[in-house]
Formats: structure tokens, sequence, C-alpha cells
């Protein structure tokens, strides 16, 4: 699932596969793909989507992609898209069997959004309200910003996964980020203070930073979900399995829904 250093691939790629071109098609398959608001329900998708998409992305030449947390924002002069890569989201340069809607450029090629699950899609709105939409509600960007003070008691696993608190970072990469860090997944939040904090800031963002140089290998976005993808991360899907730091075997268990991996030896 996308979290925000497969965001942050996203908009480079589509930075530099559009930089200097023009859009001149627009080819929506599937209208589900154009939302009137940022959700993740297919059926919002706007009975004039194609039209309104066309006259974002064909008027103004495309501009580079902001990105905060896991929300983009593509500029097209006064006008913009939102892009939301939901669960299986993706853009990409080849054709891929699940492409729902394509824009075509100036010099031939094709830029494809596809997903497999359609929670995704792109929202046509202004620059100026974009750039409101682009954070409202979202805490600071963990990859450009420092980690924040945690408060409460709930586990502070579940608190970088809230988007309020820290923008970006979703189930794996809260995990590996607590590895790094040798802080326990369900430690209460508000006990992760002085050296504590400093090591998570260090394991957030050298766990953002990793898995961006791994995704840098690829031209073409490779999600860890994908069948036949190498799984590079040290604890992802390796329960049993011995921890690579001190050999104890790696555990999991559920947390507000969700699997989390961790290492009894060295998160204590
Ligand atoms: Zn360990």
């Amino acid at each position: 699932m996308p979290e925000l250093p497969e965001l942050e691939f996203c908009s480079r790629s589509l930075t530099r596969w559009s930089a200097g071109r023009r859009v001149t098609g627009v080819e929506v398959r599937d209208p589900r793909s154009v939302r009137a608001s940022r959700t993740d329900r297919p059926t919002a998708g706007r009975p004039d989507g194609e039209a309104v998409l066309r006259r974002v992305v064909l008027e103004a030449e495309p501009g580079p992609i902001l990105r905060h947390g896991k929300r983009l924002l593509w500029r097209f002069g006064t006008q913009a898209l939102l892009l939301h890569l939901g669960m299986t989201g993706r853009w990409t340069r080849k054709e891929h069997p699940h492409t729902r809607l394509s824009l075509h450029l100036s010099d031939g090629s094709a830029l494809h959004f596809a997903d497999a699950r359609l929670l995704g899609g792109v929202v046509p709105t202004t620059h100026l309200a974009g750039l409101g939409l682009l954070t409202e509600g979202l805490g600071p960007d963990a990859l450009r910003e420092p980690l924040p003070p945690l408060h409460g008691r709930r586990p502070v696993k579940v608190v970088l996964m809230d988007q309020t608190v820290i923008a970006g970072l979703g189930n794996l990469h809260a995990a590996e980020a607590l590895w790094r860090a040798g802080i326990d997944p369900r430690l209460a939040a508000e006990s992760v203070t002085g050296t504590r904090h400093d090591a998570l800031a260090r394991g957030v963002s050298e766990q953002l930073r990793a898995a961006l140089d791994l995704l840098d290998q690829d031209e073409e976005i490779v999600y860890v979900e994908d069948r036949g993808a190498p799984n590079p991360f040290p604890l992802y899907q390796r329960g049993g399995q011995p921890c690579p730091r001190c050999g104890a075997p790696i555990g999991k268990f559920t947390q507000a829904g969700r699997t989390t991996w961790w290492c009894a030896g060295c998160q204590g």
C-alpha cells in the first residue's frame, strides 16, 4: 500500500516525465476515477469528470507536483489535480492491466493511472483550493519536517500512523521505523521522550530515505505487495524469521486492526 516513499517517488516520476511537455489528449476509461472530492469511494466519480479533467490539463503546462504526507497536488496554471492513490493506485508510463485514465503528452508518450481496487483517483480543483486541501487536517510531513512531540496513552505505533499527528507513515514504515529505533510498538506515545524520541526521529527519517533509495532503483513503481516483488524490509511479513539485528524470532500481533511485526529481542 503506498505510503510516503511511494507517493514521493510518484511525484518525482510524474514531474520528470511531464517536464517540458503538454497534455494533448485525455482518455478516461473508467469515469469513477475522476472524483468530486478526496474520497476512497469509487461510486463518488463525477458524471462530468472527463470534461472537467480536460479543462484542467489541456489548458496549461503541467507544473511540478507538491506532496504533503500521502497527498499530491499537480499544478496546471491556475487549476490543479489532487492525486489520490488509495491502496493500489499508481501512475506509470507503461500500460497497466488496471489503467483507469491516461494523459497523452506532446512528445507522443502517455501517463497512465492504474488502480486495481479503484480506491484512488484524481480530483480536479483550482490550484489555490488545492493548496488548502493538500495539508488540511494533516500533521507535519514525516520526511521534510521534524518528528513532533508525541502525546497520550495510545501505543506509539498507532500514533505514528495518525495522519493528524504526523503525515505520511502507514503500517509498514511505522513498524520498521520503530524497529530501527529499538522501541516497543505498544509503548504509550507519551513515554517516547528525550533520547527515545531522538532515536525514533532518526528511525523515521532513515526508514523513509532507505525506502526511497530502493524505489529509485526502478523506473516504474513497484509495491512490496505486487506479485513477485522483492521484500527488502527486515520485519514486514517475516514472522518467525530471525531478527537481522539480534537474531531473536520476529513476532507479530494485531494493533488497531493492523498486523504489527516487531522483535521482542531488541524492541524492549
Ligand atoms: Zn531484534
